[in-house]
């Protein structure tokens, strides 16, 4: 049975508790208006932890100023009712005020800069201070043996992955492969946002991955005519941001195809923001 937490200390009480009893603490972090991408990452902390702890918080420090941090949809009861059939046995969703006390005087967290200032960081500055912050403070509160993060956004999953090596924080981080809807579209909270009209352009970020993965097993090799092949599904109105081939090791562009290359993409359409990306395998 999950119940709401809203305050650290009754986060705390709870994990003393159950350290006391040798338990393997599992955390989901969200910003909630939860889905089947993130119902993935619940089962898998339902099936390797004692107790799985999700945090459903619109962290305010990762929103740009000009971004939907007001428009984000928040669905805490419908929310809680997938946790409940879930099993998860705290949904931690506390106010900015609780984890921001002091308002904006904050001790900050700083990924690389390298790591930071490609994909999603380029038009995002300060998204991923604001991720690491908020991802650290959870990781302190939960005390989260292991911590269950989303493939599909990929680039905040190898900076989480890295800060929490850099700074030694003894969290085992997971990353959990993207689900998509029936059509490709990947799973998303800002889904909601699209009109008919648009979602059927936004399928093309999946066509083009695929186009790419493809090329690449057919043993093509560089990446601007990958490039430029797979462009031809862009649809029309859906403006790109960034469509980058780079190391998942350390994020540094790639110029040939070669395997455990992430190739992620993102596009605008009507404004709205959509990524997804494939890491290239083996095969
Ligand atoms: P968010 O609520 O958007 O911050 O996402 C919370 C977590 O769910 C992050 O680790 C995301 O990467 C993950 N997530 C979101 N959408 C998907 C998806 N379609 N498939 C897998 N994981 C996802």
């Amino acid at each position: 049975m999950s119940s709401i937490i809203k305050h650290i200390s009754d986060v705390r009480n709870k994990i003393i508790e159950w350290k006391k009893q040798g338990l393997k603490i599992g955390l989901v972090p969200t910003m909630g208006a939860l889905h089947i991408g993130h119902e993935s990452l619940i089962k898998k902390a339902r099936q390797t932890c004692d107790k799985v702890i999700v945090s459903v918080f619109v962290n305010p420090t990762q929103f740009g100023p000009n971004e939907d941090f007001d428009n984000y949809p928040r669905t805490l009861e419908v929310d809680v009712e997938l946790c409940k059939k879930n099993g998860v046995d705290i949904v931690f969703a506390p106010s900015a005020k609780e984890m921001y006390p002091d308002g904006e005087t904050l001790t900050g967290i700083v990924p690389p800069e390298n790591f930071q200032n490609k994909l999603c960081g380029k038009s995002r500055p300060g998204h991923f201070n604001g991720v690491a912050l908020v991802v650290t403070k959870l990781f302190n509160i939960t005390q989260a043996d292991i911590a269950f993060f989303g493939l599909k956004d990929a680039q905040q999953f190898f900076i989480i992955k890295k800060f929490v090596r850099d700074l030694n924080i003894s969290v085992e981080i997971v990353g959990c492969p993207i689900i998509r809807d029936i059509d490709g579209l990947a799973m998303s909270s800002r889904n909601t946002y699209l009109s008919e009209t648009d979602r059927q352009k936004a399928l093309c970020l999946n066509k083009i991955l695929k186009k790419v993965d493809k090329l690449y097993k057919i043993g093509k090799k560089n990446v601007y005519e990958v490039k430029n092949e797979a462009l031809k599904l862009l649809e029309t109105d859906v403006n790109i941001e960034y469509f980058e081939f780079v190391s998942t090791h350390d994020l540094a562009p790639k110029t040939e195809l070669e395997p455990d290359i992430l190739v992620a993409i993102a596009v605008k359409i009507n404004n709205i923001r959509f990524i997804d990306n494939i890491i290239l395998d083996s095969a």
